[in-house]
């Protein structure tokens, strides 16, 4: 595999650079004030060329690939910014539109989620599970050209922005077939639909997560992505996309800690020495390092294989994960140490880094699920 960034590539890196020096600290100033992102914020990325990067252009998309869309993703990750999150978001979401919907449904839901109008959500989390699909309780009933939706998804990301959210449902039409989940592309803004207060979250400040309440939503037949029974595929796939996004932003904050401690190392002077020139000092920025550096190259790594549709990549992002979650956590929270009291400080960037690294191991799919999903997977191949 060949990992040299190409031109492409390289200008790439350097628009999510402008983008992160130019917009984000403006961005961040409003969601520390009003806890919340900007409205205006998909349009921003899409100022930017951010989204739909993996759609094909006569969609509104930008027709490039995964590879291009993680250079960026590792980008913002550096900052520790929570609007990485309504970024993956976007272009997951569309890109999920393109490969499972009819022309139609393509036609109606993607262009908006690449002009940055729409704000997208994928909503399986419910309060008895996020990782069991049978345990699924927000029901699906036909009635007429409709299907009548009741129940309850929580820990929803954008749930509350205008836009449209691909939901995941126990159809009840499907009873006693073995699989019954459908998933419907559904207007967040409905009549019946209405949402809970944001969690207080550990890290990700001014994320808007909540709980979705649906009493009586009616969601015409047209907007099943796929087939009925046929939804958990779907989340299959969606998720295995969204772990590599996830776990490149995930490598960006890794190497922003290293950054850091690096610059800290230098400048905070010890017993008449630089304090990174301790040996136990020194060694810890070696572990970090090449923690960092073998997580992006198993990243690019999985990132190919998606590009290139080769089969194994769904157990490929879960090794990522598997990888990814435990060094990177580790190497911010080394960073936190390496800073002394400061590091605890919320004056210095090293505290959000680890607030946030910590999310990975239990956002879109937990750590555990991975291990098996990867185990279960070098079991059974032949
Ligand atoms: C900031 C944030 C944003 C989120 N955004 C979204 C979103 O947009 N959409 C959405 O659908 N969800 C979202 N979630 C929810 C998240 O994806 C789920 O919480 C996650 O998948 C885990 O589900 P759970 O918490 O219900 O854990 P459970 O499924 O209840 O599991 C509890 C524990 O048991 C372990 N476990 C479960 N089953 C197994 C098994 N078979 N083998 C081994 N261990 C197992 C899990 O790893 C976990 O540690 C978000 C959560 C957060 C914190």
């Amino acid at each position: 595999m060949d990992f040299n960034l190409s031109p492409l590539n390289k200008m790439v890196i350097k628009t999510a650079k402008a983008f992160c020096e130019t917009e984000i600290p403006g961005i961040d100033a409003y969601m520390k004030e009003h806890k919340d992102y900007p409205p205006y914020l998909q349009e921003i990325f899409a100022k930017h060329k951010m989204l739909g990067m993996d759609v094909p252009k006569e969609y509104g998309g930008i027709g490039a690939d995964n590879f291009n869309l993680i250079l960026i993703a590792e980008e913002v990750g550096k900052t520790g910014s929570t609007c990485m999150l309504p970024f993956f978001m976007n272009n997951s979401v569309a890109e999920t539109i393109c490969h499972w919907g009819t022309e139609e449904v393509i036609k109606k839901f993607v262009p908006p989620l690449c002009d940055g109008t729409a704000w997208a959500s994928m909503a399986f989390t419910e309060p008895n599970t996020g990782s069991d699909p049978r345990s699924l309780t927000l029901t699906a009933e036909p009635d007429g050209d409709d299907f009548i939706l009741n129940g309850t998804k929580r820990f929803i990301s954008m749930a509350n922005k205008p836009g449209f959210g691909v939901f995941f449902t126990k159809d009840l039409s499907m009873k006693g077939k073995p699989f019954d989940t459908t998933a419907f592309i559904v207007d967040k803004m409905s009549p019946g639909i209405t949402f809970s207060g944001h969690y207080e979250l550990m890290g990700l400040d001014g994320a808007d997560t909540c709980d979705v309440f649906f009493k009586d939503v009616r969601v015409p037949k047209a907007n099943i992505l796929g087939k009925q029974g046929k939804g958990f595929p779907i989340l299959l796939r969606w998720i295995a996309g969204e772990r590599v996004q996830q776990c490149a932003a995930t490598v960006g904050g890794g190497q922003a800690a290293l950054e850091e401690s690096i610059k800290y190392g230098n400048e905070r002077v010890v017993g008449g020495f630089p304090m990174g020139y301790m040996q136990g000092f020194s060694w810890m920025l070696a572990e970090m390092k090449t923690r960092v550096e073998a997580c992006r190259l198993l990243c690019y790594k999985t990132v190919k294989l998606q590009d290139e549709k080769k089969k194994g990549f769904e157990a490929a992002s879960s090794e990522l994960k598997v990888l990814t979650v435990p060094l990177i956590q580790e190497v911010c929270r080394q960073a936190v140490q390496f800073h002394g009291s400061y590091g605890y400080s919320k004056e210095y960037k090293v505290e959000k880094l680890f607030r946030n690294a910590m999310h990975v191991g239990v956002v879109a799919s937990s750590l555990e699920i991975n291990k098996t999903i990867a185990g279960m997977t070098i079991l059974t191949q032949k």
